[in-house]
């Protein structure tokens, strides 16, 4: 891991004298960062700009109208020289050095004893974000993704849990009895009253639940990962996955995502993959059912949305029949995720007015999938593992009297980064199961609302076999 040069730590300034030395513009910008703490701000400038001395009175600061001499440094607990002069902001820097105060030089990290963050305010809690000097606008740019995750009412469930803390040590078994009081207590009903500004219900509920037994019983959330990048997971998934205390996972989900529960949590991997083991649908049922038994938090993790080729009907019978609760969070389901990769519309108005969620693999039988029958009225259809048999199911639609002259695509492995494209006719869809150079999961779409895509990049189901020597 590469190691940081700066150690991220929060200063106490409650109260105590915070020195800002400087007149101009940088010199207001450090008292306005510094008002956002109860700090007793120090500012001394000889002759203050009309910026600063508005931020002073705005900010109840001190401003001491002298030239900085090291007797200012009496007292302080940081020092900011905001000067904008090199040769009087180094003097500043080596009295308060002298002195053994830390100080922070305005632009010039070389100088410094400390930097300071971009920071996140919702006191008590805060957020401080640093890039070591490397990047500040991109630290800008992380905190402004991070307000907008924090409701500005998030400090009130802060403050709420440290006037709960002695009680909860007090009355909730220590261990994952109290874990799960404090999960529940950011993520449940408490938290929504807190965060909708009813700090008095918010605290009588968490008093009730102080008070309840504690919560130990197992759970299975099915959650669906999306199509393999990380930003399309759900706010919700991103959450259970906090919680789980067990995540059991197959081979389309992303590294990625699995990586983003608790730091302890069990991860157990149920898919196919070269020299593994493959879990049976039943093996997986029973471990579902004998971890949530165990009184654990389990995340069955599913590429796509579960409920769409998941086998999450057969896994709810499993935890139903076991009287194991679960719960469902949906995910972005494949047929989605290539239809926006491949920018084409799945419905469209007067061509294609319905959407077909296919298999290709249950094509063994000599009549048409039950599904054919809606592709021939012109719906949409999104074919899930097809890329083996996409000539099977092209020649059945063919047989069936679907023009071959059909738009088609296929997208394999959408919204990842080794994503392609691929479109022709129905006529060629055959060309893409010969290719050897296709080898993760697609999604095949075939109907006429695929004609008024922008195809101009999308390689073709079969290349030539000269272009292909070429390419190889
Ligand atoms: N529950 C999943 C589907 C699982 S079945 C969902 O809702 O998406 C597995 C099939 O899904 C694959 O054979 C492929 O057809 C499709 N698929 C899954 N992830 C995909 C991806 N990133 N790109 C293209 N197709 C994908």
């Amino acid at each position: 891991m590469p190691r940081l040069t700066s150690f991220p730590a929060f200063f106490r300034v409650s109260g105590r004298d915070v020195l800002v030395v400087g007149s101009g513009a940088a010199a207001a910008a450090k008292t306005r960062l510094l008002a956002e703490t109860d700090a007793r701000i120090v500012v001394v400038a000889a002759h203050p700009e009309e910026e600063l001395a508005a931020d002073v009175a705005r900010t109840g600061a001190t401003l001491k109208r002298e030239t900085f001499s090291p007797a200012h440094l009496s007292g302080a607990t940081l020092v900011f020289a905001a000067t904008e002069d090199e040769a009087q902001d180094r003097a500043i820097a080596d009295a308060a050095r002298a002195a053994r105060i830390p100080v922070n030089v305005v632009d010039r990290p070389e100088l410094c004893d400390f930097t300071t963050p971009a920071i996140v305010n919702r006191a008590p809690l805060a957020v401080a974000i640093g890039t070591e000097g490397a990047a500040p606008v991109l630290a800008r740019h992380v905190r402004a993704r991070i307000e907008a995750l924090l409701a500005p009412e998030v400090g009130a469930l802060a403050s709420l849990a440290e006037s709960l803390r002695e009680t909860v040590a007090r009355l909730v078994p220590a261990g994952e009895a109290r874990r799960r009081f404090w999960a529940r207590l950011f993520d449940g009903p408490v938290a929504a009253r807190a965060l909708a500004g009813d700090a008095a219900g918010a605290r009588s509920l968490a008093m009730r639940e102080i008070a309840a037994e504690p919560d130990l019983a197992g759970f299975v959330w099915l959650v669906g990962a999306g199509p393999g990048s990380v930003d399309l997971l759900t706010l919700r998934a991103q959450r259970v996955l906090q919680e789980a205390d067990v995540i059991v996972h197959d081979a389309l989900v992303p590294s990625e995502v699995i990586a983003m529960g608790r730091r302890d949590a069990e991860r157990i991997f149920v898919g196919k993959r070269k020299g593994h083991h493959e879990a049976t649908q039943s093996e997986i049922e029973a471990l579902l059912v004998r971890e949530a038994r165990a009184g654990r938090r389990v995340v069955r993790l599913k590429s796509g949305d579960p409920m769409i080729f998941g086998r999450a009907g057969e896994e709810m019978a499993a935890l139903k029949a076991a009287g194991v609760a679960y719960e469902v969070v949906p995910g972005v389901t494949a047929a989605l995720a290539a239809a926006s990769s491949a920018r084409v519309p799945l419905t469209l108005r007067r061509v294609a007015s319905s959407l077909v969620f296919a298999t290709g693999h249950d094509l063994d039988g000599r009549t048409l999938p039950d599904w054919g029958g809606l592709a021939l009225s012109g719906a949409t259809v999104a074919v899930y593992m097809g890329r083996t048999v996409a000539g099977l199911v092209a020649g059945r639609l063919l047989e069936a009297g679907l023009s071959p002259d059909t738009p088609a695509i296929a997208v394999e492995n959408a919204e990842r980064a080794d994503e392609r494209v691929f479109a022709g006719r129905l006529r060629d869809l055959a060309g893409l199961a010969e290719r050897d150079d296709v080898d993760g999961p697609a999604l095949i779409l075939i109907g006429p609302s695929l004609a008024e895509a922008d195809l101009a990049d999308a390689i073709p189901f079969a290349e030539a076999a000269g272009a292909a020597v070429a390419a190889a």
